[in-house]
Formats: structure tokens, sequence, C-alpha cells
């Protein structure tokens, strides 16, 4: 049940990403930036990264309208991305991109804030919306199950930072938790992650925090046993 809600909230934020994706764009935000203008895109990242203090990646895993459309990729290719840059490569692009807008907004004082600049309802936005899908399905396609996830994200390094403050100050946050003395190495989760996580590894490990995962909890409600438990917990 959880699982379908899950995916129902995922399809309609899908739907609604001709609306948000003004949101999300990590362009936009450049070009605000050009213009002294802190947009509607960098305050919503912005508190992603203050929600991920407590909510971890909840928003990757429950909400994210990429999310939604790399899952719906991968019944297409339900591979497992092996890469091996693939979990660092998201952190360079990154970087360069935050200090380019960090240079723009500098460089462009005195800053206004403008939570619609650049919103625009127009007939191209349309056409913008569907390049914007067509490259984010087509990486998962080629990629694997949320290949962008892993190595493209320009929001995800806001989360991770947030998941890591947390864990610094003690602040309890949402994580897994497991029972590994009652696992039975059937693989289910490994299987059902869309993360293409080791789950078996982690749970055998006792190392539930993965940078990776999106707290989606399809491990946790496809295991048998009930080994994967979850909640708002400290470090
Ligand atoms: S480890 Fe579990 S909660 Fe994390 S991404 Fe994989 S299936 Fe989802
Ligand atoms: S699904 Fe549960 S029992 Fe099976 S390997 Fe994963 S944690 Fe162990």
């Amino acid at each position: 049940m959880k699982q379908k809600i899950r995916k129902g909230i995922l399809t309609y934020s899908a739907l609604l990403f001709p609306l948000t994706f003004f949101f999300m764009s990590p362009y936009v935000i450049i070009m605000s930036a050009a213009n002294g203008i802190i947009n509607g895109s960098a305050l919503f990242f912005g508190s992603l990264l203050l929600f991920s203090i407590i909510g971890s990646r909840l928003f990757c895993g429950w909400l994210c309208p990429g999310g939604a459309i790399q899952e719906q990729a991968a019944h297409s290719n339900s591979k497992a991305w092996n890469g091996k840059w693939k979990d660092k490569s998201k952190y360079i692009i990154w970087f360069f991109w935050l200090a380019f807008v960090l240079f723009l907004l500098i460089s462009n004082r005195p800053l206004d804030v403008n939570f619609f600049n650049m919103f625009s309802l127009d007939n191209h936005i349309f056409v913008i919306y569907m390049i914007v899908v067509t490259l984010i399905y087509v990486f998962a396609l080629a990629t694997g199950k949320r290949g962008m996830c892993h190595s493209l994200c320009w929001m995800a390094p806001f989360m991770i930072i947030g998941e890591k403050c947390a864990d610094f100050l003690h602040i309890p946050r949402f994580r897994l938790t497991a029972e590994n003395q009652k696992c039975i190495s059937c693989g289910r989760c490994n299987k059902q992650c869309p993360m293409s996580l080791d789950v078996v590894e982690m749970v055998k490990t006792n190392q539930m925090d993965s940078n990776e995962c999106i707290d989606c909890l399809e491990c946790a409600d496809i295991c048998p046993k009930q080994v994967i438990q979850f909640g708002i917990t400290q470090k």
C-alpha cells in the first residue's frame, strides 16, 4: 500500500512538472543570478537542504518529478548502473555550477528576491518541458535505474550536505535501521531498490546510511522478514 501511495505521488508530481520545473532548474538560477536575482529555484534548493536535516532524501524517493520519470524508464531498463564515476560526477558538476552562481550573485549586487523570475506559461514552455523530460528519460534508459540521480542530479548534493550536517550535529533524522540477525539473504531488497544499492551488504554490515539512499522504503516493504525499519533517529 505504501508503495502504491509513493508511486501515485510521484506520478502526480511528474504531471505537475510543466508548472514546477521553473522552481527546480539550475539554468533558471544561473540566468536569474546574472541579473542579480535570487529566484524560486534558488530558494527551493536552499529549503531542500534545510528539509534534509530531518527529512533526509524523502523528497527524492517520494516527490521528485525527475525520479518519477526515471522510475518509468526502469520498466524498460531495470539494470543497475555500475559506471566507475557514477556517484561522483554529480558533485563535480554541482561544485562548478554553484561556484559560478555565487560568482554571478557577488558580481551583480545588490540582489533582489523574485520567486517567479522567468516563470512563464507561454507555448515554448511545453517545448522546453518535452526536451527536459526526454533527456531525463533517455539518460535513465541508457544508464539504468535512476542513473541521473546517481550521476547528474543538481539537487542531491544539497540534501546529502543536509544529512551530513544533521549527523555531525547529532540531530535526529529520517533513516533506515536493520535487525541483521533476521536477514535470510534472499536478495529481494537488492532487486527492488530503485537506486540499485547493495542493500543486503548494507544490512549485513549494519551500514544503513548510504548517501545514495533516497528513502523510498521499497526495501523495507519487500523484505519478508521485516529486517529493515525506518524512523527519525540519531546517529
Ligand atoms: S536502500 Fe531501500 S530506501 Fe534506500 S533507495 Fe534502496 S530501496 Fe529505497
Ligand atoms: S529482503 Fe530482507 S531478508 Fe531478504 S536479503 Fe533483504 S534484508 Fe535480508
